[in-house]
């Protein structure tokens, strides 16, 4: 696998502008980074354009990134997702200078808050959250104060370490911090900093009932981290005067925080929250579902780290948000799957043919490439003999002039192999041909070719007693229509109402070359003249004795856009 680069090849985006003008005026000696995950679901394609996009900085800028597990939220946090997460970035191709966990700063935190509570930047409040929402005002009306605003530091500091302490119920009271409630920007009218949750940590167990805020929390770990730019997404941009509040009010490290355009994809979603309703719904075959936008999703439908990496690179680093068409995505796999991928012939839709004058019960080993783009990748035996599979679509009784394929009196090559003619055929009652009959023409074979006939089509095939029985499984878009969340909306409907029922096709008789069953199946494939495709996870399990199963990535060419534009 080759390794990342440093996205030099690219003109610079806006954020590096801002990196080497902080380097050259000697802001920063260095670039510390940072990709900071809630570990409450797993890893998406909008993640690969964040971690792309950190871990290049600091690779670019000679810097450092850190992995932070943001895991303020014991509710919907676990193990299991950190452990993904960490697989997928790693597999995307890089590795972190440090691993941290907000829930590592938790007593940091505290003392922050406890920071603030005496200099009168919080106070704790009893008011629910319905009445602290009431208070907030909207964005044309100030908000109110809370009755509790101006309770003494003293008292302030005996109830939160009493909230700390697990002497009140859940809801009950939360700490706030005190700005300013007319701020036209909302989240600065006394943001909730802390609240009150009796729920087990994945990392710190029951040491904790309180646990911090995003804002209370993320900033903080930026700057203890001494993390020199926070990049984020968009909708963070309100945050980022209370990012800098903090900042300044406790006198940290000064991080600064700078947000780009989450990435929107067609036909699919891009959030964990929403992705998980699909996993928990039946949806999908859990989160490494390979219609999934996840990155174990795309992993297992047999997408490269390197395609999602040229994918990221190519999107750019956008100040707006946009919507990215999916076809893009597809064309890097193209790209880079071309390169590398095996070359094998499968048969999807088999109709048996027979070549009557090849000596019964002989077989000849025809060669031909691995994969002709790269001449290192060498070559291949392919058993050849008298009884054949070509696909059904590949003859017709009657064809028209253009059709370059088999049909009584005509000829084809045999990729790898032969020049045949097609002599005769049989149907059964209801027309389906049940047989192809043909001549080969000994002096034809590729590479050695002296027959002088023109043949314009080349088939793939497969020897009838050597073939393997093989399971395919295409994949359509996921979602009916491009953008399945506002769709929705402004249906009125949910967006699971627009999932595509269609999306999963299963080809459950298909034959194979023999070498397939001897490959690596860490190999990437593609099947001539139908497209590329990965073996299923269960086909690594050298114990399973299941048919092994291989999913289409993509299709050779992009017939999709063709046709639905
Ligand atoms: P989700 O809504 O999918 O849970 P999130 O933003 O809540 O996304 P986090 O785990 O908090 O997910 O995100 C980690 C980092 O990845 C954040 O810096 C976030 O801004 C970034 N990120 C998340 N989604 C995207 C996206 N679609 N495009 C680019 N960056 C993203
Ligand atoms: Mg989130």
């Amino acid at each position: 696998m080759s390794e990342p680069d440093a996205g030099t090849r690219s003109p610079r985006n806006f954020i590096e502008e801002i990196i080497e003008k902080d380097l050259q005026e000697g802001r920063h000696e260095t670039v510390l980074t940072r990709f900071p995950p809630e570990p409450n679901g797993y890893l998406h394609i909008g993640h690969a354009k964040s971690i792309t996009l950190n871990f290049g900085l600091g690779k670019k800028y000679g810097g450092e990134t850190n992995l932070r597990f943001d895991d303020t939220n014991p509710v919907t946090e676990t193990v299991e997702f950190v452990e993904n997460i960490k697989q997928d970035v790693r597999w995307l191709g890089y590795e972190w200078t440090r691993e941290r966990y907000a829930s590592d700063y938790f007593e940091d935190l505290f003392e922050m808050a406890i920071r603030l509570i005496r200099i009168g930047l919080a106070y704790v409040d009893d008011s629910t959250s319905e009445e602290i929402a009431r208070g907030k005002g909207t964005p044309t009306r100030p908000g109110e104060e809370s009755p509790y605003r101006h309770r003494s530091p003293e008292e302030n500091e005996d109830l939160f370490r009493k909230m700390r302490a697990g002497e009140f119920p859940e809801g009950s009271r939360t700490l706030r911090a005190r700005i300013n409630m007319a701020s036209p920007n909302m989240l600065m009218r006394d943001p909730v900093i802390y609240r009150i949750k009796f729920a087990s940590h994945h990392r710190t167990g029951d040491a904790w009932c309180i646990y911090p805020t995003y804002d209370m929390a993320h900033g903080q770990s930026d700057a203890i981290e001494k993390i020199t730019h926070s990049i984020c997404t968009l909708e963070f941009m309100p945050h980022r005067e209370l990012y800098d509040w903090f900042i300044e009010k406790l006198e940290l490290y000064p991080s600064r925080q700078y947000e780009f355009a989450r990435l929107n994809m067609s036909y699919t979603i891009m959030s964990k929250r929403r992705l998980l309703k699909l996993v928990e719904g039946g949806h999908v075959d859990g989160w490494d579902d390979p219609r999934m936008p996840t990155i174990s999703g795309l992993r297992r439908r047999g997408y490269t780290p390197e395609a999602i990496r040229d994918f990221c690179q190519r999107i750019g680093v956008a100040k707006r948000d946009n919507l990215i068409d999916v076809s893009l995505l597809e064309f890097c796999a193209r790209e880079h799957l071309n390169k590398i991928a095996m070359r094998r012939m499968v048969v999807f839709d088999p109709v048996r043919l027979v070549i009557t004058n090849w000596p019964e019960g002989t077989t000849e080993e025809v060669e031909s490439e691995n994969n002709p783009e790269d001449p290192a990748s060498g070559h291949r035996k392919i058993p050849f003999g008298k009884e054949l599979y070509i696909e059904r679509a590949d003859f017709m009784e009657d064809p028209p002039k253009k059709f370059f394929r088999l049909g009584p009196g005509r000829s084809v090559r045999l990729k790898s192999a032969y020049i045949i003619t097609c002599d005769d055929y049989e149907k059964d009652e209801d027309g389906r041909i049940t047989e192809i009959r043909c001549r080969y023409h000994a002096d034809s074979r590729s590479g050695s070719d002296t027959s002088g006939i023109k043949a314009k089509g080349t088939l793939h095939w497969v020897s009838i007693p050597h073939a393997i029985p093989v399971e395919i499984r295409e994949y359509d878009r996921l979602f009916v229509v491009e953008n399945p969340v506002e769709e929705a909306e402004k249906q009125g409907r949910e967006f699971t109402d627009l999932i595509n029922t269609q999306s999963l096709n299963i080809i459950a008789d298909a034959w194979a070359e023999p070498a397939l069953a001897h490959d690596d199946p860490e190999n990437y494939f593609q099947f001539l003249r139908k497209g590329y495709y990965y073996p299923d996870t269960t086909f690594r399990k050298a114990a399973s004795k299941q048919k092994p199963f291989f999913n289409r990535t993509v299709t050779l060419r992009d017939t999709w856009s063709r046709k639905n534009r």
